[in-house]
């Protein structure tokens, strides 16, 4: 096995005594098992050991991880697509409802479907990307020029008035550096929205170790609401509105049941009933709002 990097410190609060909740596997791709560990100061919950950073890239399988595919052929790619679509514009509504002006850097922009949309809706976008085909597809279908990550520092401080990570935050090495520096190109009044999976969510406790969303070793951390507004206090930030990802309960759901063995009509069910329950720990997916505390 390859050498994995072994987390001494917590990257919520540096904390330095965990214990194993969970012993999970890479369903998706390598069946490797892994472990999560809670941290016992802060309660942040987070994949450990990991895979070094230049080993992480042999857990993608590009083709079915990341979805170019943008046609419409088959059932599951219709509703797929007309969920992507409904998905992309709430997504629009949700930032020009809270931006106060209209730059927009969006981190792991992938084929910047969401970037197109905010484009044709007046926002200026930026978008930060590592996958090369992604990359080549924002070109070509959208004429978006997406950038290296490494190209972030570069961006002037204070410069955006929305910055979004969408499903991104969960894969990231370098935690509190690269936090460090995102909230640095924010505008004092601007605002950080951030979608991650919650691993209160019913659907995450119905289901365990199969849970999808786990998505060891891909997913470094496993944040909910509790951890994530403790991370971004770090920064001066503040969680001011949490909104709820409705569809990503049935989709979690039914990638769970096909890992355990399970079935899909169940999964519908149980994506129903995690909506139903989200009162309680908070939906399978979460969209985070977050802005500089005394922003004004
Ligand atoms: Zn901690």
């Amino acid at each position: 096995m390859e050498p994995n990097f072994v987390h001494s410190t917590c990257p919520v609060c540096d904390g330095n005594v965990f214990s194993t909740s969970l012993e999970t596997k890479d369903y998706f791709l390598t069946q490797e098992p892994f472990f999560i560990v809670d941290c016992q100061s802060c309660g942040f919950r987070f994949t450990n050991p990991i895979p070094a950073e230049n080993k992480i890239g042999s857990y993608y399988k590009s083709d079915n991880y990341v979805s170019h595919s943008s046609s419409k052929k088959g059932f599951v790619n219709r509703v797929y697509n007309t969920v992507r679509t409904y998905t992309l514009k709430q997504k629009v509504t949700l930032i020009q409802k809270r931006a106060k002006g209209s730059s927009l850097l969006d981190i792991g922009a992938g084929t910047a479907h969401f970037l197109n949309q905010a484009k044709l809706h007046g926002f200026q976008v930026e978008g930060l990307e590592p996958d090369s085909d992604a990359v080549s597809f924002a070109k070509q279908y959208f004429q978006i020029d997406l950038k290296p990550l490494a190209t972030l520092p570069s961006f002037d401080d204070a410069s955006f008035d929305v910055i979004t990570m969408w499903h991104v935050l969960e894969h990231v090495y370098h935690l509190q550096r690269d936090l460090e520096v995102i909230t640095r190109k924010l505008k004092r009044d601007g605002v950080f929205i951030v979608a991650v999976p919650n691993i209160d969510s019913h659907d995450a406790k119905h289901y365990g170790p199969f849970w999808a969303a786990l998505d060891v070793p891909r997913h470094l951390y496993h944040f909910q609401k509790s951890t994530i507004s403790l991370l971004m206090e770090r920064y001066g930030m503040e969680l001011t509105e949490v909104l709820p990802m409705k569809f990503d309960s049935y989709y979690v759901s039914m990638l769970s049941e096909k890992y355990k063995g399970g079935n899909l009509m169940k999964a519908f069910f149980r994506g129903f009933i995690s909506n139903l329950n989200a009162k309680k720990g908070g939906y399978s997916s979460q969209i985070y709002v977050f802005r500089f505390k005394n922003a004004f």
